[in-house]
């Protein structure tokens, strides 16, 4: 929508002039990193403290402007822009980036929320203890948005997502009050887990203006290895196996397909790792604070001998092993079919036992309905959750893709919720699956949702048109 002229001098006194972005200087972050959705606002706004925050959240209350927070701006599900028919305001929190204290002994971090996942990773490094979350974005995308979505990642196998690691929060909330519940507490049954309540809100209920975080023990013994899949149906065989031989060891069990390894290969430079190609492979990483390649082998052996694999290689420096993690971080490599940017991505994450069927389901309901199609899956097979990519390879293909393409969702969408899987395993709802996502939560459940909305948000001021399908 067209913004309103607004007078913006107030805000220029709030959080400085430089600070109240418009025109060009606002625009690359009016749209998303997918490049999906674009909105409009009357500024991009970037406060330095939580005080601001409230301030900029009181000045919108009293303009009756709705505000968008952004971290890294690095979300796939088009939350963190505007696209709304308000007028509105984008709160960019980068400018937050401090780590305020590493407590080693305490095994806690707080940070203020535009601090980057890669920063938060180093410093954490730098007291010699571990900050779990990582994913391809991690040098971009801000604690306050991967809180806020609930984010994932390659680790997750061992360590959970971020709703596991949040141990206290500050956020501010719409009538300009701040928050404090930043507590470090490891026990604490003293009534509903308010913090948890911004776990996957997606901007929905309030900013989140610092947190907390668990820290882990380093982990100095680390190797990754790729393997060949002997075909699909061994992969959860392979998976189980490796949590029995490698246990508490194994960070992550990741799948990755061979349409998309030369390419990525061939775009930076990287030598195919296996000579001998297979239609999937795994990679996976063994993490530990003892040495891991003992067990590493003796999961790779008996998995060749049991007949699940038919090679792997292990990287046997750290050069090797960011090579491969490189690979697995550029799928889908860009242009790799002309007619890609068609194609559906699916995030969906299905109970672990139920994967194969899932893989096997999205590539039926795709040869039936755009015979030819390509349907593939990649990603965090240990979670239970796969990126489906579904896509026409030929011309041909491309006008009945088109014209099914809203059939494909509605029975890739089905199969999901027949295998009771979600279809946001880490991405969040944002805008994009709003309305696909309503089968998935029974009336009374989205009905609860709402009403925790209207109790902390009364006015809809946070993120309209995100997350919650409309009444
Ligand atoms: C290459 C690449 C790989 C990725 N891999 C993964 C992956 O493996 N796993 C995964 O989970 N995600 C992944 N993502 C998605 C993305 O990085 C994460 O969702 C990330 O956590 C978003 O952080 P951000 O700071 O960029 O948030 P943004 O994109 O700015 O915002 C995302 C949402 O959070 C809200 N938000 C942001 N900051 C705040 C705040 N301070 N308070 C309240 N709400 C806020 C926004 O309004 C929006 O709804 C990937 C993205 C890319 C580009």
């Amino acid at each position: 929508m067209k913004q309103p002229p607004v007078e913006l001098d107030q805000l220029r006194s709030i959080v400085g002039a430089a600070n109240v972005l418009e025109g060009g200087d606002a625009a690359p972050l009016l749209t998303d990193w997918r490049n999906k959705f674009h909105g409009e606002a009357i500024a991009v706004v970037r406060p330095g403290s939580a005080d601001e925050v409230a301030q900029v959240v009181q000045w919108c209350a009293t303009h009756d402007v709705v505000v968008v927070t952004q971290g890294g701006n690095t979300g796939l599900s088009g939350g963190s822009v505007p696209v709304d028919t308000r007028t509105a305001l984008v709160l960019s929190l980068t400018r937050m980036n401090q780590i305020e204290s590493v407590d080693a002994e305490g095994w806690t971090m707080t940070v203020q929320a535009g601090v980057t996942i890669e920063a938060m990773q180093d410093a954490a490094a730098a007291a010699g203890r571990l900050f779990a979350p990582d994913w391809g974005a991690r040098g971009t995308a801000t604690i306050g948005g991967a809180i806020a979505t609930d984010a994932g990642g390659n680790n997750v196998v061992r360590y959970g997502n971020l709703r596991d690691q949040v141990m206290g929060l500050e956020a501010v909330l719409a009538d300009g009050q701040v928050w404090n519940g930043l507590r470090a507490l490891r026990k604490d049954s003293s009534g509903y887990d308010l913090k948890q309540l911004f776990v996957g809100s997606e901007g929905t209920l309030g900013v989140i203006t610092r947190a907390v975080v668990k820290l882990h023990p380093a982990t100095p013994h680390e190797r990754s290895a790729f393997a060949a899949l002997t075909d699909l149906d061994s992969l959860m065989a392979l998976f189980a196996m490796a949590r029995d031989t490698v246990g508490e060891a194994l960070l992550a069990f990741e799948l990755v397909p061979e349409v998309g390894v030369q390419k990525v290969c061939d775009t930076f430079d990287l030598v195919h790792p296996m000579a001998n190609r297979s239609e999937f492979y795994v990679l996976c990483k063994l993490a530990s604070g003892r040495p891991v390649d003992d067990d590493l082998t003796n999961f790779l052996t008996s998995a060749a001998e049991a007949g699940l694999i038919t090679d792997a290689i292990v990287a046997s420096t750290a050069e090797q092993e960011s090579r491969l993690w490189k690979i697995r971080e550029e799928l889908p490599p860009t242009g790799l079919y002309e007619h890609q940017a068609l194609g559906l991505k699916m995030d969906t994450a299905v109970p672990i036992e139920r994967m194969g069927e899932y893989h096997d389901a999205v590539r039926a309901i795709a040869a039936e309905v755009v015979p030819g199609a390509l349907a593939y899956g990649f990603g965090h097979v240990g979670d239970g959750n796969l990126h489906m990519m579904v896509l026409p390879v030929t011309d041909d293909q491309v006008e009945p893709f088109l014209e099914r393409r809203d059939e494909l969702i509605a029975r890739i969408d089905a199969a999901t919720f027949d295998l009771d899987g979600t279809l946001s395993a880490e991405h969040g709802v944002g805008r994009d699956l709003r309305t696909r996502v309503e089968p998935q939560k029974s009336p009374i459940e989205w009905e609860l949702m709402r009403t925790i909305k209207r109790a902390l948000d009364p006015d809809g001021r946070f993120n309209p048109g995100v997350l919650l399908p409309s009444e």
